[in-house]
């Protein structure tokens, strides 16, 4: 972990009740299936002095390893603004697992609404030999942005290192890709599912795209 803090459990206190992980929107816990308890996964998402997991924890389980978070910032999600040093404009990689369908919806959403922002790349830690067909429709359909001439898949160490991860809600196994600032977005995967479904998802991610290009505009 590259960052000098971040939470640590204590699982002879921790009844498992999971509100650290519903409260974390940075992609920090998982849940254990082996154990039915939440395990830290991606501590370099931690926002430092958040403190927000510590407080919904019922029998105080959580401490911060490092320092003791006194940094107190002034937290809420939504208005919180990290501050990103890098060259440039900051680099925005945008995870799931296959790089098949949320991922790839992200990056081509990410390329049109939010390119003076930031640049946009989205990778996956296996990877499927085609982009989602269902996800390349709607998105020509709703944008008239062709995903398959413009995109393909691709791997965590195919594209450059990220100053910002955005996990788009794999549950299965995220990477632990080092970054400055993380958000998971906890997104189920459409595939398989209704235009519908699709859509909703599509629509979501359009406006946590939004969100995402308010947070990171520095102007
Ligand atoms: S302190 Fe905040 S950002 Fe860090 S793990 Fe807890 S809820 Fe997530
Ligand atoms: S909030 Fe506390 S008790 Fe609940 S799962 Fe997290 S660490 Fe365990």
């Amino acid at each position: 972990m590259s960052k000098a803090w971040y939470p640590e459990i204590d699982y002879n206190k921790c009844v498992g009740c999971m509100a650290c992980n519903d409260m974390c929107r940075h992609g920090v816990y998982k849940l254990n299936e082996e154990t039915g308890k939440p395990k830290v996964v991606y501590g370099t998402g931690c926002v430092h002095g958040c403190h927000g997991c510590e407080k919904k924890c019922p029998v105080g389980a959580i401490h911060y390893f490092g320092d003791d978070g006194t940094l107190d910032i002034d937290y809420d999600f939504d208005s919180y603004k990290p501050e990103i040093k890098c060259e440039g404009k900051p680099k925005v990689a945008f995870v799931c697992v296959h790089n098949s369908c949320r991922s790839q919806i992200a990056e081509a959403l990410g390329k049109k609404l939010a390119s003076d922002v930031f640049e946009s790349y989205s990778a996956g830690t296996e990877l499927k030999d085609h982009i989602n067909p269902d996800a390349v429709r709607m998105i020509k359909k709703i944008y008239g942005i062709d995903m398959e001439e413009t995109q393909h898949n691709k791997l965590i160490e195919d594209i450059p290192s990220p100053d910002v991860v955005i996990f788009m809600g794999c549950n299965v196994s995220c990477p632990n890709v080092p970054s400055q600032y993380a958000e998971n977005w906890g997104l189920d995967d459409p595939s398989g599912k209704s235009d519908e479904e699709f859509g909703k998802t599509i629509q979501a991610i359009e406006e946590k795209m939004h969100q995402l290009k308010k947070k990171l505009n520095t102007i």
